[in-house]
């Protein structure tokens, strides 16, 4: 645990000085503060104005304002991604900026967002039981998830893929996995790929991503397959023990999930989506979080509205 901590903490300095020292130059433009120091900064989080008097004709939404509070499910072991420090509590990560933000326009400063660490196979019980408001957690939209609730996006578009030891020269894809062992998510996408015939992989079932890197790494798995943003992310954290490798074998696109029904909802938090995708927020959100895990900058995905 200790070496893992370390290890995180020198991947992200790393990373930290490395997005400075890209950034380095174009420091300067309008919406600069005076006194920065002139090229050696990170990237920044954005702070999203907290929109006033709310009128979304929406239950769930209603019933927020009435508590004061939004509950928003996320992801908690999901480095850059949707993380939780355990010793803080604070949550950090692209998923969480999109949760800030879609919170914001919806009048809900981030200390009036409760998060719920809810694990993928209990999102769409927690959506559609209202135990949370709204769930964004690498979730993938699908016709399957949508009988049950509903999304608003694509806001990212991921696709799986195949984390292994740093020194594992069989695994280079999804075709050379015949006879080995892979773990994955239940309730998770990629868990129904991999269990695929045509694969041939011994496949493990865990319930929390960071218990499969926790297998990978002490040798119980010979790989961990999951969305490629999700894989970067602890990669990067681990740079000494694994990697990714090979091309991506699925499409994933990230939905926020809410309850079925709910359109009003679902429209503003459309609104909300495109406004930050259009207004730079979200590209600046991306660079903060998941961009620091080697994962490029790609223009999000045309938003679904029917
Ligand atoms: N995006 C995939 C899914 O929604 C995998 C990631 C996850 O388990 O959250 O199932």
């Amino acid at each position: 645990m200790k070496i893992r901590r370390t290890a995180a903490a020198a991947a992200v300095v790393l990373a930290l000085t490395a997005a400075a020292t890209a950034c380095g130059g174009k420091e300067g433009s309008a919406g600069d503060k005076p006194g920065g120091a002139s090229g050696e900064e990170a990237p920044k989080l954005p702070e999203y104005s907290v929109a006033k008097d709310v009128d979304v004709d929406s239950p769930v939404v209603k019933a927020a304002q009435k508590r004061g509070k939004i509950v928003i499910g996320a992801k908690a072991d999901q480095p850059y991604l949707g993380f939780e420090d355990q010793a803080t509590k604070e949550r950090s990560g692209f998923d969480i900026e999109i949760a800030k933000m879609v919170a914001a326009d919806l009048g809900f400063s981030p200390k009036q967002i409760e998060w719920k660490t809810v694990d993928s196979g209990a999102r769409e019980t927690a959506v559609a039981k209202g135990d949370v408001d709204l769930m964004i957690g690498t979730y993938t939209m699908n016709d399957e998830r949508k009988k049950q609730i509903d999304f608003a996006g694509p806001y990212y578009h991921a696709g799986a893929s195949l984390l292994v030891r740093k020194d594992e020269k069989e695994i280079t894809g999804p075709d050379t996995v015949k006879g080995k062992k892979v773990c994955s998510i239940v309730g998770s996408t990629p868990l129904q790929t991999i269990k695929q015939p045509k694969y041939g992989a011994k496949v493990t079932e865990l319930g929390k991503y960071s218990d499969c890197v926790k297998q990978l790494i002490d040798g119980q798995v010979d790989a961990v397959t999951t969305d490629d943003a999700i894989l970067k992310g602890y990669a990067a954290q681990n740079p000494k023990n694994l990697k990714v490798v090979g091309d991506t074998f699925s499409d994933e696109p990230y939905g926020i999930g809410l309850k079925k029904g709910d359109k009003a909802l679902q429209t503003a938090l459309l609104d909300s989506l495109e406004a930050h995708e259009k207004n730079g927020d979200y590209k600046k959100a991306y660079e903060a979080t998941l961009g620091l895990s080697g994962s490029d900058y790609i223009e999000p995905p045309a938003l679904e509205r029917d």
